[in-house]
């Protein structure tokens, strides 16, 4: 059989094939990724520094040589001008246009990067001229006519020159403000969105470790309270906790087949305490029966009328004793077919004082009954809860012999919706630890000869027929609580979920 189909026989192995057959994306890849998403944007924001800082770095070295350029511009300008008005020699000047065009060649690279190589092309066209029409000028004899048109070319190359390179320098101090600003604020961008990263980080890896804990934690609860459903996969992608997921459906796979090998183990205990209850109780008549009769058969003729009477009315008060335990075990076993209807359990509980009232009032017992005024109606059998409540009322008035309180309360149970809550609560003299487990057997009771044994049990087949719990909670010398919760009516009809939750608190020592 295929795996798939397998799976969907057993719900232990669905879970387990669905849990198992989804992508993995581990809990670990997702830290290593979130961090590793930090450490990017930490480096792409060192990076973005170190670029802009050698950005700034190449300007700096650009702006120095730009300005050695421009100042030999200058000198050279003066020195011409000095020429043209009081015919000073043109050295000086050709001397700084050579060192200009050495700073401008030196500088190429730079230049070429920051301005373009046609930019750059064409600063180095106009020092050329101009160092060309100085010396053409330097050649030229005092007073030739061609001195005032290369003048005016002079000027106009010089001019350009100066203009190009004071333009430049400008232009590129500004930049270097503007890269400074930038890696001034970078830093606080990059803070800024880091903080927004971390944050999301910190939540994401929250929610993705968080939320499946507190649906362990959820799980741990219901299967404590008895639910052994399987946990089933709640996201996409398989991880951490799917490990979890599996080991603690296998814990639950294995508490439910020891909670039934448990039970079963508890039914054949059951039987044997009402095997030798039954035989104990009839045991007891038969004797008296056969004693009885013996005497009478011997002593016949010797019994006056009324002994002889007396006898047989004896016969048939041990009889009726033996028919008494054969009905209570019928009564026990007998699976009569329950007449379920809405009932008002505040009514019930109500009638149950009138019917013991008297007892209750003999025995100098303060007894309160608080019933909620929202209690629903439940779902049962008014004869049969009725039975329940009067076994839990005698069996406290019992344990208090004279005086004592009994409490009994009935409320929406809020810690389990959809379940009404009874409770009956004596301060009589409570139940040992070692008797405890047993009081739900059949035939079990300590009260000799003048207890059953069935009231508890009959009343635990009522209330689990009821797809309700009963159990109960008690310290010697501090009294007995009887709880029984009950269905809500309407739940009780149209939910199957109440059933198994309501059954999954079953007194854990009942088969
Ligand atoms: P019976 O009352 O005939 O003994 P039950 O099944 O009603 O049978 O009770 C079984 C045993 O549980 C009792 O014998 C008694 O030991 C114990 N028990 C039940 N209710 C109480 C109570 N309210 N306080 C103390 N013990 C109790």
């Amino acid at each position: 059989m295929p795996a798939g189909a397998a799976a969907a026989a057993d719900p232990s192995a669905a879970a387990e094939f669905a849990l198992l057959h989804r992508p993995s994306f581990s809990i670990r890849k997702k830290i290593a990724l979130s961090f590793s998403l930090c450490f990017l944007l930490i480096g792409a924001v060192a990076l973005a520094s170190s670029l802009i800082l050698r950005g700034i770095e190449e300007r700096l070295y650009f702006l120095e040589s730009a300005d050695l350029y421009t100042s030999h511009i200058q000198q050279a300008r003066r020195y011409e001008k000095n020429y043209f008005l009081y015919g000073t020699d043109l050295r000086s000047a050709l001397e700084h246009t050579r060192q200009a065009h050495g700073s401008l060649r030196g500088a190429r690279a730079e230049v070429q990067k920051v301005l373009g190589p046609r930019t750059y092309q064409a600063m180095l066209r106009h020092l050329e001229q101009y160092r060309e029409l100085l010396s053409r000028l330097a050649t030229l004899p005092a007073g030739a006519g061609e001195k005032g048109a290369i003048e005016a070319e002079l000027r106009s190359h010089g001019a350009e020159m100066v203009a190009v390179a004071l333009r430049v320098v400008e232009a590129e101090r500004r930049t270097v403000w503007r890269m400074l600003r930038l890696s001034k604020q970078m830093p606080i961008v990059a803070l800024v969105v880091l903080l927004a990263l971390i944050l999301y980080v910190v939540h994401f890896l929250t929610r993705q470790i968080v939320a499946p804990l507190g649906r362990m934690v959820a799980n741990a609860r219901r299967i404590a309270e008895g639910d052994f459903s399987p946990i089933l996969p709640a996201r996409r992608y398989r991880d951490e906790f799917t490990d979890l997921a599996l080991a603690m459906n296998r814990m639950i796979h294995e508490l439910d087949r020891r909670q039934e090998m448990l039970a079963e183990s508890q039914k054949l205990r059951a039987i044997g305490t009402l095997t030798a209850g039954v035989a104990h109780e009839l045991n007891n008549p038969i004797n008296n029966i056969s004693l009885t009769a013996e005497a009478l058969l011997e002593d016949y003729p010797s019994l006056s009328d009324e002994e002889r009477l007396d006898m047989c009315r004896d016969l048939i008060a041990q009889s009726e004793r033996a028919h008494g335990v054969v009905r209570n075990l019928l009564d026990f076993s007998r699976q009569r077919e329950a007449h379920m209807e809405p009932l008002d359990l505040g009514a019930l509980l109500r009638q149950t004082d009138k019917l013991l009232s008297n007892q209750i009032k003999l025995a100098r017992v303060d007894h309160r009954c608080a019933i909620a005024s929202d209690l629903p109606p439940v779902l049962g059998d008014k004869q049969q809860l009725a039975q329940v409540f009067v076994n839990l009322y005698l069996n406290a008035l019992e344990a208090m012999g004279e005086g004592g309180e009994l409490r009994v309360s009935a409320e929406l149970d809020p810690s389990r919706p959809g379940l009404v809550r009874v409770t009956v609560r004596d301060s009589g003299r409570g139940i040992p630890d070692d008797v405890l487990p047993y009081v739900f057997d059949p035939f079990f009771t300590t009260k000799g000869a003048k207890g059953t044994g069935l009231g508890l049990s009959v009343s635990y087949g009522i209330v689990s027929e009821h797809r309700g719990t009963i159990s109960v909670a008690s310290r010697v010398g501090e009294g007995a609580t009887f709880t029984v919760h009950l269905p809500v009516a309407e739940l009780a009809v149209a939910a199957p979920g109440v059933q198994s939750s309501a059954q999954a608190s079953d007194h854990p020592n009942r088969p």
